[in-house]
């Protein structure tokens, strides 16, 4: 039995991954849940699945998760404070870790599985975005595996030779196509842009997202941070990556080789296929998706994006090709830029003038270790927050919703 940990059980991959391991009894064996600050969530995934620990980063939300437990669950130990996510990425009763901490604030985590040596499923993609270089080097000193849930990323892993390492091209790999859905505003005029509500952002055509993500995806940031997450995880630099709209979100992304061959994974658009794949890597295991039919889906479309429209991507592409800090401070800028939006308090197209003004003042050279990073992304975060602070009042944030 494969010992799982999955951090950030409550959201929507968490949901996914336990959903998963429920269709593969006698295989895996859930040893720990974690997530921020839904305790009812999380005692409802306690008290059916007993699993060994069970954390909230709030105390809290942990002492009311004690309460909602009554003895319930005598066997689970209730975690909490920031260790608890470390303590739990590194238990030996944990074979694989599932990284689905949304945020910066899943950095640490991540890094403590792939320093205990474990199979780490990265659905989290901002530690990637942040400090790709330390986890890869982190992970390969530990002899930790790292498997993409990203759906493109995992595409474009199951698209790989066998036996490719983290952070290291492929022999033969000519480009990546990064396939985007384009999200809920892909054809909304430059000008309507201005006015879109949080509602109407978190309204993904396809997929379902936590909030913060589909915000992400509406800017088409989502695509960027991907892109960087790319660029680390496969080593190739951003102009390898072609970025292709794909409305449809059936292909999920493809890899060309030096031969002209193209390959693609496609699949329904759901999580579980990505999450099955890794959880049951090398091999295939269920994942309850519905097959899909091509005969129904009928066409595929792609087009190019619209940099102009979406500045976010732009500026996701500038950032990946200068590396550095670069991509933690648009990652930061980012993170702040969205929950304001998500409150009320910035605009839709304030996001990218945030992230700009932010971005603008990096300091050129390599982004250094974790506590520089960790430096930096602070940094980011303050300097964003005046930025949003600023705006109060002025255009940028006319039409914000209160
Ligand atoms: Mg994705």
């Amino acid at each position: 039995m494969i010992g799982v940990a999955v951090l950030g059980s409550t959201g929507s991959v968490g949901e996914s991954t336990l959903d998963v391991l429920a269709r593969n009894p006698g295989r895996f064996r859930l040893v720990a849940v974690a997530a921020h600050t839904n305790a009812a969530s999380l005692a409802r995934q306690v008290l059916k699945w007993q699993p060994r620990y069970a954390a909230l980063a709030d105390p809290r939300a942990a002492s009311q998760l004690r309460s909602l437990l009554g003895s319930g669950a005598p066997g689970t130990q209730v975690l909490t404070g920031p260790e608890a996510l470390e303590q739990i990425a590194q238990a030996p009763e944990v074979d694989c870790v599932m990284a689905a901490i949304v945020g910066a604030v899943g950095l640490s985590s991540t890094l403590a599985a792939a320093r205990a040596g474990k199979r780490v499923l990265l659905a989290n993609k901002e530690p990637l975005v942040m400090a790709g270089g330390l986890l890869i080097e982190a992970a390969r000193a530990a002899g930790a595996t790292l498997l993409p849930i990203d759906s493109e990323h995992n595409a474009i892993f199951q698209c790989l030779p066998s036996g490719s390492q983290a952070g290291v091209v492929p022999a033969g790999l000519r480009r990546i196509l990064l396939t985007a859905s384009g999200g809920p505003f892909l054809d909304l005029p430059a000008e309507a842009l201005e006015s879109v509500t949080p509602q109407a952002a978190c309204r993904h055509p396809n997929w379902v997202m936590g909030r913060k993500i589909s915000v992400d995806s509406a800017t088409l940031m989502n695509k960027g941070l991907e892109l960087i997450e790319a660029c680390e995880l496969f080593g190739v630099t951003a102009q390898q990556v072609q970025i292709v709209v794909h409305p449809q979100s059936i292909v999920h992304s493809l890899v060309e080789y030096i031969d002209g061959s193209v390959l693609a994974q496609l699949g329904a658009p759901d999580m579980r296929t990505p999450i099955a794949h890794a959880l049951g890597w090398p091999e295939r295991i269920p994942s309850g998706v519905e097959f899909l039919d091509l005969l129904k889906t009928g066409r595929l479309d792609f087009r190019a994006p619209d940099t102009v429209r979406f500045r976010c991507l732009a500026l996701a592409q500038a950032a990946a090709s200068a590396g550095g800090l670069h991509p933690v401070l648009l990652n930061a800028a980012n993170e702040v830029a969205v929950a304001a939006f998500l409150e009320g308090r910035l605009n839709f197209t304030g996001i990218a003038a945030v992230i700009e003004a932010v971005v603008e003042q990096c300091p050129a050279g390599a982004a250094g270790d974790l506590q520089q990073v960790q430096a930096a992304d602070a940094e980011g975060r303050a300097r964003a927050r005046e930025r949003i602070l600023g705006l109060t009042g002025s255009a940028a944030v006319r039409g914000a919703h209160a």
